[in-house]
């Protein structure tokens, strides 16, 4: 076996098996989504459109792609038709683009609401007013193709656990107390290689975990 694939059995086998394990492979070659994809994983997690669509053509189709990365909305439509879940919405402009997109593609498609839980500035994400806002809204009733089924969060990148900890209880409170209202609520995006076991002590259904499996990323 190979190193990807003994990180990868690794992790999988310290989850819950009602935890879905997105593997995160943004800036990997092809050669190592192929490794993972071998020893049996189908979801795979992107953060840039125009690559996540050159793997999805250069890959099996069976493979369910995330794309976990902030969206720019002209950019909706090279994803629209095969994407299986966009993790960071933040608005309703979005959302509408996305809506829009997979009517085009005659299918729906399903989305999580960021929320922002960390303390940098530079996180993307909404905060618990403005996503109860968003789904309260008859502009987002309106839109039938696209379907919010959960919540993402990012934690504060720091060594403080407790403080991860409690952006967790945060952002897992808020999800249990909307999967009361929106049945179709199933997923809870939170958790990544530095902070997944905590997460998954908090409530996260579903981890996204790069580095961990596939090595310390290198951007040119
Ligand atoms: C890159 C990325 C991850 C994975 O990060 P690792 O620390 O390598 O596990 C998870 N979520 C998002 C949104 C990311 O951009």
């Amino acid at each position: 076996m190979s190193s990807i694939q003994n990180k990868l059995h690794e992790i999988k086998n310290s989850l819950p098996e009602s935890i879905t394990l997105v593997a995160v492979s943004k800036t990997k070659p092809v050669a190592d989504l192929m490794e993972a994809y071998t020893a049996g994983q189908r979801v795979f997690g992107e953060n840039k459109i125009q690559e996540m669509t050159d793997k999805w053509e250069a890959m099996p189709k069976d493979i369910q792609w995330h794309m976990i990365g902030h969206v720019q909305t002209n950019k909706v439509k090279y994803m629209a038709p095969y994407v299986s879940l966009i993790h960071a919405v933040d608005s309703i402009k979005l959302l509408k683009e996305i809506n829009k997109q997979a009517i085009k593609n005659n299918r729906t498609i399903n989305c999580l609401l960021q929320i922002k839980i960390a303390e940098e500035d530079s996180k993307f994400g909404l905060d618990k007013d403005r996503a109860i806002e968003l789904l309260n809204s008859d502009t987002f009733k309106a839109f039938k193709n696209v379907k919010v089924v959960g919540l993402m969060g990012m934690a504060t990148n720091t060594d403080n656990q407790k403080q991860i900890a409690t952006e967790f209880d945060f952002i897992h409170s808020l999800y249990h107390n909307l999967t009361k209202v929106y049945l179709e609520f199933t997923t809870l995006s939170i958790g990544m290689s530095g902070d997944y076991p905590l997460a998954v002590e908090r409530g996260s259904t579903m981890v996204r975990v790069g580095s961990k499996i596939f090595g310390e990323r290198i951007y040119k």
